[in-house]
This record gives C-alpha cells, sequence and structure tokens, in this order.
C-alpha cells in the first residue's frame, strides 16, 4: 500500500514511502530493520513531522511510524518511561499530573520523543539532553541503551542518522508542584503565540540562527521577506523564520522560498543561513 507522508507532516507536503510500517513493539522494529538491511533498503522514521520536509516525488526508503507500546508513557518515581513515539505533549500532562517539573520546555515542541532525541529539541533555556538519562535505540545490527553524550546532543544535534530508531527514554525529572507547572505552560505557550504563527502548517523554524546580532527571522525580515509567497508557500507574515502552507502547497514550493531567502541573506548580510528542518528524500537546496 502506498503511504503519501504529506499526512505524516505538519507542513502537509510529501510523496509516497516505498515501504511504510507502523511497528507497535521492540521486537517488530528488530525484525523491520534486519529485513530492510537484507533487502538493502534504507530506513527513516517520521514521528509528528513537525521538523521534517518529505521529497514531492517520494522517498526511496522503508518509513516508520512509532505507535502502540511504542508511543507509551509511564511513570516510576522521578524517572518517566516514555516509548520514541510518544508525542511530547502527552508526556507533559503525564508529568504534570505525577507532579514532575523539568519537561516544561516543551510545551510548545510539537513532536515526539525520538524527534526531540534526534536534534536535541529544546526552548526556552531547556533541551532533551538536560532530561533525558537514556535512550534505547535499535539498528540492524541490535539494540542498545545510550546516554546523551553516547548520542552526542549538542545544541540542536545529536549523531542519530537514518536507520537508527529510538524506541524508548528515560527521563529524569523532579517533583514540582502540577500547578506550578501548568501557570509555567501557560505563560510560555502564551509567549510563543504572540511571537509565532501557531495556528498554521508550518515545520517550526527553518533556519538556525546564524552566528550575528540578527537572529535568522529577523535578518529575513528585514530583507523584506515577510508574506512573500511562491505557489503554496508563503513565509510567515508573523516570523519570517517560518514558512506556511497558505494552501495547496507542495514542498517544491518551501525550498524555492528557502532559497530565495539564502540568496537574499547572503547578499544582504553577508550570511550562508543553513536550515534546522530535516529533509527526507532526493531533495536539496541550490549552492550559494
Ligand atoms: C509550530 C512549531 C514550533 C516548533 N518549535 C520548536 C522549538 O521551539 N524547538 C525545537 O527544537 N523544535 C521546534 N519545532 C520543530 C519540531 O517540533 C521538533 O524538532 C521536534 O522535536 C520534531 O519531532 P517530530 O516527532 O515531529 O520529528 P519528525 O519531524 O517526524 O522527524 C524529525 C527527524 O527526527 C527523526 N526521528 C523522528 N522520530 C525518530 C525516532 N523515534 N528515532 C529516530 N529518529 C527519529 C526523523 O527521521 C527526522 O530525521 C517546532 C515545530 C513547529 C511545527
Amino acid at each position: 500500500m502506498s503511504v503519501e507522508l504529506a499526512r505524516y507532516t505538519t507542513l502537509g507536503t510529501g510523496g509516497p514511502a516505498r515501504e511504510f510500517a507502523r511497528p507497535g513493539s521492540i521486537g517488530e522494529v528488530e525484525t523491520l530493520l534486519r529485513r530492510a538491511r537484507d533487502d538493502e533498503l534504507a530506513v527513516a522514521v517520521v514521528g509528528l513531522g513537525s521538523n521534517l520536509l518529505v521529497a514531492d516525488d517520494g522517498v526511496d526508503a522503508l518509513v516508520l511510524h512509532l505507535e502502540g507500546e511504542l508511543a507509551s508513557v509511564s511513570v516510576e518515581g522521578e524517572l518517566m518511561r516514555v516509548g520514541g513515539g510518544a508525542a511530547n505533549a502527552v508526556v507533559l500532562h503525564r508529568a504534570r499530573a505525577a507532579g514532575l517539573g523539568g519537561f516544561e520546555f516543551a510545551c510548545a515542541i510539537p513532536g515526539t520523543i525520538g524527534g526531540g532525541v534526534w536534534m536535541n529539541a529544546g526552548a526556552y533555556g531547556g533541551d532533551f539532553s538536560q532530561v533525558l538519562q537514556r535512550a534505547l535505540v535499535v539498528t540492524a545490527d541490535g539494540t542498545g541503551w545510550l546516554t546523551p553524550a553516547e548520542l552526542g546532543m549538542s545544541y540542536r544535534h545529536s549523531s542519530l542518522e537514518h536507520g537508527r530508531v529510538v524506541v524508548e527514554a528515560e527521563l529524569r525529572l523532579h517533583p514540582r508542584d502540577p500547578d506550578a507547572i501548568k501557570n509555567d505552560v501557560r505563560e510560555l505557550n502564551r509567549t510563543r503565540k504572540d511571537a509565532q504563527p501557531t495556528n498554521r502548517r508550518t515545520f517550526g523554524s527553518v533556519f538556525k540562527n546564524p552566528d550575528h546580532d540578527l537572529s535568522a527571522g529577523r535578518m529575513l525580515e528585514a530583507c523584506g521577506l515577510k508574506g512573500h509567497r511562491i505557489g503554496g508557500a508563503q513565509i510567515s507574515p508573523k516570523h519570517a523564520n517560518f514558512i506556511e502552507n497558505a494552501g495547496g502547497a507542495t514542498t517544491a514550493d518551501a525550498l524555492a522560498l528557502m532559497a530565495e531567502a539564502r540568496r537574499r541573506a547572503r547578499e544582504q548580510f553577508g550570511v550562508e543561513l543553513q536550515h534546522e528542518v530535516e529533509f527526507l528524500g532526493e531533495i536539496s537546496l541550490p549552492p550559494l
């Protein structure tokens, strides 16, 4: 069965996966990875697709979407045992109910635990590496627990690559009053809503912040790009480091906007912006 990955990305673009599976247990992931290796087929995971641009032509790989046991959440004292496919929102909700703080930073990151470990997602001074005790990673060659240091986690980065699947994680949190957590989350969400297009289809920050006085967003705003549209994709009128699906966007539209944004930032500021969003499939940006 051909599965259109547009259904699995927050931008709502992307073609079919050559093969698609929804494993619900560690054993299933192990079997799928071994079979893919024997068939010489690449493997990639799609979480909530909130940091992904998928090729319009599709992806020549086995694409996995973790569910069932692999999206479960349980609490053991100050430790949370969470599936790689568990949504951050669900984990945060359970942490608050259990009176555990430390995961509040993830309130506005609309992804899964696996996607968060992959890029060491973070906000408001917090990130995954600060709460992750260890993650269980499956490859075709075996399964093992890895610490943040062994995963090479640094600013918005880990050394994970396709074919390595985070199936479970242990988060070390600390006791905190649920009402204090609730108030912080409400405040953080309010701040976010004022500054970013939270009610539009986007994939989060397009570019990493450059080593410059201006953030990527401010730089692209200064280039006059707010509201700039190509096809169905437009640079958000609210925050220039976001691309919105303004109706019928394709990945090619988003890439064309990104290329234009890089060209202008280079021309006006001499800066080469690097994309933060992950690419899946045969897509790239033209050299500057
Ligand atoms: C409105 C909005 C706001 C955002 N704000 C932030 C923010 O403040 N901070 C921030 O860091 N990010 C932010 N993001 C980006 C995104 O939400 C995060 O990067 C998130 O961690 C991605 O998780 P995901 O499950 O959606 O991953 P996906 O987008 O599905 O995948 C991203 C990468 O992770 C890999 N991956 C996913 N799951 C697994 C797994 N189980 N095992 C191995 N690899 C896996 C994928 O193969 C892919 O390479 C935002 C996005 C949006 C749309």
